[in-house]
């Protein structure tokens, strides 16, 4: 049977099976294959007994993200307070870059509704304008939590967003009932001393799997080629291809349909300061490889 590794510890592989949680050693020569075994990596197991199983083989990733070390993140959720701190619009940006240049698909979240009125902030629908998934909830009182549950169904996410914003405070939210579930792992693994903080992803209600360690938290963009960048703007993509020079950069040529688009309010004045920002970053950065 198929299972993901949801936490590794001490040589041994927290495999989730289903409901079920199955503690598996892993086969001396895929590891030898295989390498480093990452959680998220979906594995075929052998169960043993109602507890232990063996790794017999590890399934190809489709993705692979460094901070933190997980296999097979599908989606990041980016999240924000509205207010209480303030949302930063320019890393948030940098954010969205981050997790498309990896190949995660990103989604919005700006949480602490609680905290203004009834109508929709501006930036909430200046994102939501930029074709992205955007959610609007409160962990707190748990205003439109449900959607965001929904789109964690089966898959891999990894949250991201600064401190204070109320990452944890989501995941609590998020798994009522399941609390329980991934404090039976926790209780087993603090019977063994372990110093070594690890990736773990934790199981929600509806089979998805949430890292318990935020991700994009570093300050650069990933390396990239200048002409990739526009590319990780979704909302330019309709117009780019009316640009009068291929290979247009959005900047300073004659013709560009991505700045016209920008004079005449259809793409976010802000977005594209952030974009050309970006574009600074990038061509230093280029420079120096
Ligand atoms: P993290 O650092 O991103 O994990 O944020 P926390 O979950 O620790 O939350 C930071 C602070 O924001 C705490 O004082 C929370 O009680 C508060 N908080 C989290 N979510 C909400 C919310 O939806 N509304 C309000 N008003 N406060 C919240
Ligand atoms: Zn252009």
């Amino acid at each position: 049977m198929d299972g993901v590794i949801i936490k590794a510890y001490g040589g041994f592989y927290f495999v989730r099976v289903g409901d079920q949680v199955l503690n598996c050693a892993i086969r001396g020569k895929i590891r030898r294959q295989r390498g480093q075994v990452l959680v998220g990596d979906r594995v075929r197991i052998k169960q043993i007994n109602d507890t232990d199983g063996v790794v017999e083989d590890i399934l190809p990733r489709s993705t692979e993200l460094v901070r933190p070390p997980v296999a097979n993140v599908e989606q990041s959720v980016i999240i924000f307070a509205i207010n209480n701190p303030e949302p930063n619009p320019s890393l948030l940006d940098r954010f969205l870059v981050q997790s498309l240049a990896s190949r995660i698909t990103p989604l919005i979240c700006f949480n602490k509704n609680d905290l203004v009125g009834d109508t929709e902030p501006d930036i909430v629908k200046q994102y939501k304008k930029t074709g992205y998934a955007v959610f609007w909830v409160s962990a707190k009182t748990g205003s439109h939590i449900d959607e965001l549950r929904e789109v964690l169904t089966d898959r891999i996410t990894v949250f991201a967003g600064p401190s204070g914003v109320g990452k944890s405070s989501l995941l609590n939210a998020l798994q009522p009932g399941l609390v329980l579930k991934t404090g039976d792992i926790s209780t087993k693994l603090k019977r063994g001393k372990h110093t070594t903080r690890h990736v773990e992803l934790i199981p929600l209600a509806g089979g998805g799997l949430v890292a318990d360690t935020p991700g994009f938290s570093s300050m650069h963009l990933p390396p990239m080629l200048r002409e990739e960048l526009a590319g990780y703007f979704i909302e330019f993509a309709v117009y780019e291809g009316q640009c009068k020079f291929v290979g247009c950069l959005h900047h300073r040529e004659p013709g560009c349909a991505v700045k016209d688009a920008v004079d005449r309010g259809r793409i976010s004045a802000l977005r594209y300061r952030h974009y050309l920002d970006f574009l600074t970053e990038v061509m230093e950065a280029e420079r120096r490889y």
